[in-house]
């Protein structure tokens, strides 16, 4: 990635708009690639679950003898193991770098295209003369329970939230919009906007799979 460079003070997805048809009615999907991150934990798992079954059905070889055999393929399927233990932490690490205003992945709810866009820098006339204070809280849900999320304002990732957690923020930006992505930064549906006002305070409240 080499948008680190231009990457806006103060960012805003306000003024994104639809390649194809022009609209700004668009949904957030996340970080681009998140899906395929997400099957590729998914295939991580099975590949782990998988050789743990041969490790077993090894060991079991081995009570019942042919051991020299054994042996080696058991190593092998060790080695293997751990090679897709590797890829499945690797591939949920790279969900979500710290260098967070990469592009998003929008699709356009006029015409269905789907389309990446990087948030842009807010206009110096979309500047509040003070910050608004924002209260996020992430309401205590079975769904989901042991899992972090990830907290966007206008593509920046703010925090990190658990089950049952809030989380205080400013802006400085008129036009907001908050969503919440998974480890691997597939965006929940539904992302809410807000027009801050300086001085300000607004309550959102997310029940674990969406705004409330
Ligand atoms: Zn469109």
């Amino acid at each position: 990635m080499t948008a680190s460079t231009t990457q806006p003070t103060n960012a805003s997805l306000y003024g994104i708009k639809c390649p194809k048809c022009g609209s700004s009615a668009w949904r957030i999907l996340g970080r681009p690639g998140a899906g395929m991150r997400e099957a590729g934990v998914g295939v991580g798992a099975i590949v782990l679950v998988v050789m743990i079954g041969v490790i077993i059905g090894m060991v079991r070889a081995m009570i019942h003898g042919s051991a020299m055999v054994s042996i080696g393929t058991a190593v092998l399927v060790v080695v293997l193991a751990g090679g897709a233990w590797f890829f499945w932490k690797w591939f949920k690490a790279m969900g979500i770098s710290d260098s967070n205003l990469e592009p998003l992945e929008f699709a356009c709810t006029e015409c269905k295209t789907k389309f990446q866009a990087a948030p842009l820098e807010a206009p110096a006339d979309q500047i509040l003369s003070a910050p608004c204070t924002v209260f996020f809280r992430r309401l205590p849900a079975l769904k989901g329970v042991n899992d972090e999320f990830a907290l966007f304002l206008n593509g920046r990732r703010l925090a990190w939230v658990k089950n049952n957690q809030f989380f205080e923020f400013q802006t400085v930006v008129r036009y907001n919009d908050v969503f919440v992505t998974t480890k691997s930064g597939t965006a929940f549906k539904g992302h809410r906007s807000f027009e801050a006002q300086p001085g300000g305070r607004v309550e959102l409240q997310f029940s674990g799979i969406a705004f409330v």
